[in-house]
């Protein structure tokens, strides 16, 4: 089973915005979601994401001159330079959808969905008693009343905020893809979205902006705050849920572009910690056209409106 390495997935940014304006970059590779001015207006933005688009018929003549080159060298097939000219640059895509269509399985997410009624009734049975045993060691007497019930609800919160280990892109999406000749943006913007942070078992909530452009094929729009939905309801990490879902439409769909914004605030940062209440965090993966072309992803960022801080 493959997992997504950082390497493979897509870009992202953060941004800490206080409530005074003031912005603290904590990865500072690219500086999209930042809206950060450049100092010389005189020269033409510049972002390494803006790669030239690729251009088939000069590559053709290359081939040509290369194949009449001087004997003696040891000239490459047609079909080596071909494979070597057309190998894209770009990064692939994670393999995010695996072939059970689960995304980032690992063994107990196999048992979780897999499961007959007596193991579920065991897992339940476990984790009320190391609820128990939490509320023990908080100072607690789980014996008491007014607490009684409490590790028998919080098992049952506890699946649920994870309840997206027990669903899959596949059956989400269920084959509401249409063909339709539409090339322009589609945006579903300010999905509500509820997650848990894998670091402190904790909330963290917020927004996502998804866009796409369709490449002869459209999703079903209310498909994709579920696939959102799907991926926040498991532990973890704002960063790497951006790209999850980003990726996730990437494949299912293969437009020629997907962008996903995602400005939230965590529990673990405003309750403990550094106890900063206002700072929200945004990160951002961007894929396709819209890593490609500036133009792109300043339509999308104008139109969720995230440039407007
Ligand atoms: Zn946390």
């Amino acid at each position: 089973m493959t997992q997504p390495t950082e390497a493979e997935a897509g870009p992202s940014t953060i941004t800490i915005v206080n409530r005074n304006g003031s912005k603290k970059r904590l990865h500072t590779e690219d500086n999209m979601a930042g809206g950060e001015r450049r100092s010389s207006v005189s020269k033409p933005a510049r972002d390494f994401r803006d790669k030239p688009e690729p251009s088939p018929p000069k590559k053709k003549k290359k081939r040509k001159s290369t194949a009449s080159g001087p004997s003696g060298v040891a000239t490459p097939t047609p079909a080596e330079v071909g494979s070597a000219v057309e190998t894209p640059i770009t990064r692939s895509p994670s393999p995010v959808i695996d072939f059970d269509g689960l995304s980032r399985p690992s063994l107990g997410t196999r048992e979780r969905l897999e499961e007959d009624e007596a193991s579920r009734e065991n897992r339940l049975e476990r984790m009320k008693s190391a609820v128990r045993t939490l509320l023990e060691c908080v100072g607690e007497d789980p014996d008491r009343e007014g607490i009684l019930a409490t590790p028998h609800r919080y098992a049952n919160a506890l699946l649920f905020f994870t309840k997206g280990y027990q669903e899959n892109v596949r059956d989400i999406v269920n084959g509401a893809i249409f063909q339709e000749n539409h090339s322009e943006m589609v945006i579903v913007k300010d999905i509500e979205v509820f997650s848990m942070c894998e670091h402190h078992l904790v909330p963290f909530t917020g927004k996502m902006h998804i866009g796409y452009i369709p490449n002869n094929a459209v999703i079903g729009i209310s498909k994709l705050p579920r696939i959102a939905e799907m991926f926040a309801r498991r532990l973890q990490i704002q960063e790497r849920l951006t790209k999850e879902v980003a990726n996730a439409i990437m494949e299912i769909l293969k437009p020629q572009g997907v962008a996903v914004v995602m400005e939230s605030s965590h529990l673990c940062m405003v309750m403990r910690g550094v106890e900063k209440t206002s700072t929200t965090t945004i990160t951002s993966c961007v894929l396709g056209c819209f890593e490609r072309k500036e133009k792109t992803r300043n339509e999308f960022l104008s139109l969720i409106g995230v440039n407007r801080r």
